[in-house]
């Protein structure tokens, strides 16, 4: 059980440093493995938007 398509999740990397994203499904988003980032899934669909991600303010 996928959080997204798995087609769809090959080709999505972090918008931010282009790293990849591992899903979290317990919690509804993908999470970047470079900046922690954490883009939020709704309905299948992920939010590549990082304004609207969670995390890495640091950067
Ligand atoms: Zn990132």
């Amino acid at each position: 059980m996928s959080l997204i398509d798995p087609s769809l999740a090959a080709i999505l990397v972090c918008p931010v440093d282009k790293a990849d994203l591992t899903e979290d499904e317990a919690a509804s988003r993908l999470v970047c493995q470079q900046c922690g980032r954490r883009y939020p899934v709704r309905d299948g669909i992920p939010i590549m938007l990082i304004d609207q991600a969670e995390g890495g303010s640091n950067e």
